[in-house]
This record gives structure tokens, sequence and C-alpha cells, in this order.
């Protein structure tokens, strides 16, 4: 598994860095944001080290699609009312412009009744 020694969520990933986690399997992890803005709020990412969105390969669409397909689970799971009075919001920051501040791709799952800090 291709990781970066200095990247902070693959120290999260390794448990090298503690962390609330939602959920984990072969390729991917989920945790609470350690600074959240909603009620609920947790980061899915691969456990792979992709810098951003990106950084996309084509090897990377099965491990994508599962990425996604986990996240309405997961948000469920966390307590996010269901959808269509409920929902919940996906964002993924790219590159400095789109507010990128952890160089390891990651989506944000925000979710719970408003309002919100932010989002
Ligand atoms: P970005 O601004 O890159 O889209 O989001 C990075 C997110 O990672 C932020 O919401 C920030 O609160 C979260 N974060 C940064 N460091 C840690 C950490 O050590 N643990 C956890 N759980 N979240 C972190
Ligand atoms: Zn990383």
């Amino acid at each position: 598994m291709s990781r970066d020694s200095n990247c902070i969520f693959c120290k999260i990933i390794a448990g090298q860095i503690p962390s609330r986690k939602v959920y984990e399997d072969e390729e991917i992890y989920a945790f609470h944001d350690i600074n959240p803005w909603a009620p609920i709020h947790f980061l899915v990412i691969p456990k792979v080290h992709i810098l951003s969105l990106a950084h996309i390969e084509p090897e990377h669409q099965a491990m994508m699609g599962r990425l996604m397909q986990c996240i309405p689970q997961l948000a469920q799971q966390e307590g996010c009312n269901p959808y269509p009075e409920g929902g919940f919001r996906v964002v993924t920051n790219t590159g400095k412009e789109g507010g990128q501040e952890v160089h390891h791709l990651h989506f944000h799952v925000t979710g719970g009744p408003r309002p919100w800090l932010r989002g």
C-alpha cells in the first residue's frame, strides 16, 4: 500500500495518530473530523495516498466507486436523517484555490439538523 510517511492521514490510517473510526475495510478508512462544521462530520479517505481528486488514475476507479457507495450507508449509520427531509453533504476540496489543507484525498460528509458552522 502506497503511503507517505509525512502525511497526517496516512499516519491516521496506520494508527500512529489516534482517530475516532467510523468505518474501515481493505481500501477505505472513515473517521470523525477533529474540527466539525456540522452536527455530523466525518471524512472518508482511500488508504492509498492519493494527493487530491486531481490525481485520480484509471486504476483507482473500482476503489472510488466503492468509496462513493459507502457514503450513504455511513451517513445513515452516523445519524444523518433520511432523504429527502434529512440527507447529507459531500465536499472534496482540491488544491489551494479549492481550499484543500490536507493533501491526501478526502471526502467531507456533513449532516444533521441545521444551522451548521459551515457549508
Ligand atoms: P481540507 O481543508 O483539506 O479539505 O480538510 C482537512 C480536514 O481534516 C479539516 O476539516 C480538519 O479539521 C481535518 N483534520 C486535520 N487534521 C486532523 C487530525 O489529525 N484528525 C482528524 N480527525 N481530522 C483532522
Ligand atoms: Zn497520505
